[in-house]
């Protein structure tokens, strides 16, 4: 007996002189420690400590005393999931800067690509790349129905032949089959605009078939958004899978209000069993290119070549101005064409910033919606600019936010920090709905706000081990102080990060802290499980 305990004793002191790390290694990789967490269910805050070992959380307590190679405190902080979000044009930086630190310093882990119908087709080449990227973020993709159809058909107004929609179906398969969270449509656009509903219906049934979403930047935002929303949830209905208005929004002093039409269809819909939701940036403009917005969809037909050889037309021409009035009037331009504003050409940086009235006025012109039509046309004939458009009102930003099918997604970029004159909301979404829809306006309880940018999304897209803080789930966290969290980037000045995030951490791997972007790339490309 007693030799026994002599060799056991001796064994385990050659055993700790071994350089075993497993021996030494400390119970958990990190622990935040005092923090209230708000797990992303919409439950209300609890105060506990959280655990992380490799990639996962691994344990949520009321004190957690284990070693742990490093803690964090949380003391007066939130700690909830990293945000997710559902409707980014991320592809447009992420391999300039890896980063995303305009998003990470929001609390966004995860950024979905491929909305608006638009995706790299076929995906797989981009996914690779992506993969072989260090990054500091997850980033998952939509297939773009737009793409899809340009690919086979290009940017013609007809209707596809039996080949041709064959085709089509082959390649969304081709994408679900490479990962892709579903069908994204652009209908607004050329040449989302000129394809029928049935057409977009047979390729959402494939998509559906790999457990897909269809997500749609809907064909009318202004005059005839009822029809639209309509026509959405007639997608989701005939074609068997989940829909979604994205970046949904009521374009055009005539049309302010129509939300409560649009969220009562939503409602109808979810009553008799469609799986029909929203999305939604906090901000009273949109941004898109100057010509998608302010030209008629007839006159961009073939691309650009064939839109420039219209415009040297000068019966078309008059014929598309008069359109473009129209939209200035009551569309994108609000009435006003200091509504419109430049956010950035390539042929001419000194004019991002700017607004239409002033473009009229710098070309020796007087402000008025006509001569601002015949400059959006010039714009268009020089190369083409992209815009920020103020026609979106306060009461239907607040009230479809309020509705519970609604999540947050920021439409936003990766800038280059400083560059062009983008829209604020790449910048700031999150945190402007934390800091001006919860904490100053209480539009949203900060637990629902918190839902809208995690779990709420996460189930959209099937991603089962992210969204919540539990254990066995991915370790995609945001520390955040909920009385300092705010937006910076304002239209005027957009190049300013948001304020107020203490920690974010993307698969167990502190990527932010103490005001800056940690060395660490640990995000990962995220595939639909089928
Ligand atoms: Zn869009």
């Amino acid at each position: 007996m007693r030799k026994f305990t002599i060799t056991t004793i001796l064994a385990s002191v050659l055993f700790s002189l071994a350089p075993s790390p497993k021996a030494q290694s400390p119970a958990y990789d990190l622990v935040l420690k005092n923090g209230r967490i708000i797990d992303g269910s919409g439950s209300p805050w609890y105060r506990a400590d959280l655990a992380i070992r490799g990639d996962a959380i691994v344990k949520i307590a009321p004190s957690i005393t284990e070693s742990a190679a490093r803690t964090l405190d949380a003391e007066g902080l939130i700690i909830s999931p990293g945000f997710i979000d559902i409707h980014t044009h991320a592809r447009r930086g992420i391999f300039q800067v890896p980063t995303a630190e305009n998003y990470v310093r929001q609390g966004v882990t995860t950024l979905i690509e491929g909305p608006d119908g638009s995706s790299p087709v076929p995906l797989k080449p981009f996914l690779d790349k992506l993969e072989a990227l260090p990054k500091s973020v997850n980033f998952g993709s939509f297939i773009g129905q737009g793409t899809v159809r340009a690919t086979v058909i290009g940017n013609a107004n007809r209707n596809p032949t039996a080949e041709e929609l064959e085709k089509m179906r082959g390649l969304v398969e081709q994408g679900m089959k490479d990962g892709a969270f579903g069908l994204s449509s652009g209908l607004f656009y050329v040449p989302g605009t000129f394809t029928p509903t049935d057409e977009v219906i047979e390729l959402a049934r494939v998509a559906g078939r790999f457990g897909g979403i269809y997500i749609s930047h809907m064909r009318d935002e202004a005059a005839g958004i009822l029809d639209s929303v309509k026509e959405t949830i007639a997608i989701g209905e005939r074609g068997g899978l989940p829909t979604q208005v994205t970046h949904h929004k009521v374009i055009g002093p005539a049309n302010w209000g129509k939300s409560v039409d649009t969220l009562r269809l939503i409602d109808e819909a979810r009553a008799r069993g469609v799986d029909a939701t929203i999305d939604q940036y906090p901000y009273t403009a949109s941004s898109t290119s100057i010509q998608a917005a302010l030209l008629p969809a007839w006159a961009q037909e073939g691309g650009r070549a064939e839109t420039l050889k219209r415009l040297k037309d000068p019966t078309v021409r008059s014929k598309i101005k008069a359109e473009t009035i129209r939209i200035i009037k009551n569309e994108r331009g609000g009435g006003d064409p200091k509504n419109i504003v430049i956010a950035g050409c390539d042929w001419d940086k000194t004019l991002a910033g700017k607004n239409l009235a002033e473009v009229v006025r710098m070309r020796g012109m007087e402000p008025t919606i006509e001569n601002a039509a015949e400059a959006a046309l010039w714009i268009v004939e020089s190369g083409g600019c992209s815009g920020i458009f103020h026609a979106i009102n306060e009461a239907d930003l607040e009230r479809i936010l309020k509705h519970p099918a609604t999540m947050i997604g920021s439409d936003g970029e990766i800038p280059i920090f400083g560059q062009e004159h983008p829209h604020p909301r790449s910048y700031g979404t999150f945190s402007r709905v934390l800091a001006v829809y919860v904490r100053e306006r209480h539009t949203l309880a900060l637990e629902d706000a918190v839902r809208k940018m995690s779990s709420f999304p996460a189930q959209r897209l099937g991603l089962l081990d992210r969204g919540t803080l539990r254990p066995g789930m991915k370790a995609d966290i945001v520390v955040f102080d909920p009385n300092r969290v705010r937006d910076a980037a304002t239209f005027v000045r957009p190049h300013q990060y948001a304020e107020g995030t203490s920690a974010v951490i993307v698969n167990g791997q502190v990527v932010f802290e103490r005001g800056a972007m940690t060395a660490a790339r640990p995000g990962k490309v995220l595939y639909k499980r089928q």
